[in-house]
């Protein structure tokens, strides 16, 4: 059975108990308008865990564009079902009020690992992530908390954030969940036009043929970088945020030589529709192409 909690309280009250009577908790949080990626995480937080909790809070403080954050998909009731039909044992549904009450003053900041990719083009941005997350780690005190690899730049920056809080949620990054067409899921593929959605696999395709490419010995990191940008400048309506290849730890861009585990990360702008895609050198395209 599904709990719905709207309180801080009301969800510690259910872990509290569950915990006092030995059983393990998971935690996924998210923003709502679910799809398989997260419910796969779901099924992750329920295979290693007794429980399994969700969160649903479109957080604020992340947005950097009002327009985005407005036209955020809100799909509640549906949410809701899925989660049910997903075996997940609470959910917690918190107000921006509850979250960030009128006194509420502090920031969590990092350094170095949002200097590059999102954190460049999109300010403040993992500021307000780390900050959700750290409160809803603190909320919940799950055992494992689950975040998903499409993500990449985030799960290193929680990961990272909970190594230097001593956090006890051990944080836990799953595999990236694609279209059969390859388009990796995300609340924000139903704000495409039917026209983009046809032309969005694209970008996982120029991101499978780089990988391709490295794989048969095509190791110059800007040889690489320039064969993404004419595969995807070539996608009509498609706009680039950014295009790059990383060190997977320090997430700074690579130079001269990619390396195996290197990451592709990749932000195109369909519109106003912002649309995220990484991919690790040395790894295969996981049977989509
Ligand atoms: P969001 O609701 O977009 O904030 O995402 C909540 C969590 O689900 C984050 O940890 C995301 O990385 C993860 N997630 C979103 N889309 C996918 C996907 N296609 N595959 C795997 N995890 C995902």
């Amino acid at each position: 059975m599904l709990h719905v909690a709207e309180s801080i309280a009301e969800i510690r009250r259910h872990v509290d108990g569950w915990k006092r009577a030995g059983e393990t908790v998971g935690f996924v949080p998210t923003m709502g308008a679910l799809h398989p990626g997260h419910l796969s995480l779901i099924a992750a937080a329920r295979a290693e865990n007794r429980r399994a909790v969700c969160s649903i809070f479109v957080n604020p403080l992340q947005f950097d564009r009002k327009s985005d954050l407005d036209s955020y998909p809100r799909t509640i009731e549906a949410d809701r079902r899925m989660l049910e039909g997903a075996g997940t044992d609470a959910l917690f549904l918190p107000t921006p009020a509850i979250m960030y009450p009128p006194d509420f003053l502090t920031r969590v900041e990092q350094k170095k690992l949002g200097d590059h990719l999102c954190g460049a083009t999109r300010p403040g941005h993992f500021t307000g992530v780390m900050t959700v997350v750290l409160k809803l780690l603190n909320i919940v005190g799950a055992d494992r908390a689950y975040f998903g690899r499409k993500d990449f730049q985030q799960a290193s920056i929680i990961r990272r954030m909970a190594l230097d809080f001593d956090l006890r949620t051990e944080i836990r990054v799953m595999p990236i969940i694609r279209e059969a067409d390859g388009l990796a899921m995300s609340s924000r593929n139903v704000l495409l036009t039917p026209e983009a959605r046809r032309i969005a696999p694209g970008i996982h395709r120029a991101l499978a043929d780089a990988g391709a490419a490295f794989a048969s010995g095509d190791r110059d990191a800007h040889g690489l970088k320039d064969r993404l940008h004419r595969a995807i400048g070539a996608l009509p309506l498609a706009r680039p945020d950014y295009i790059e290849i990383v060190d997977p730890t320090a997430l700074s861009p690579r130079d001269g030589m990619a390396l195996s585990g290197d990451v592709i990360a990749v932000a195109v702008f369909f519109g106003n529709v912002r649309l995220i895609d990484n991919f690790v050198l040395g790894e295969d395209a996981g049977g989509v192409r």
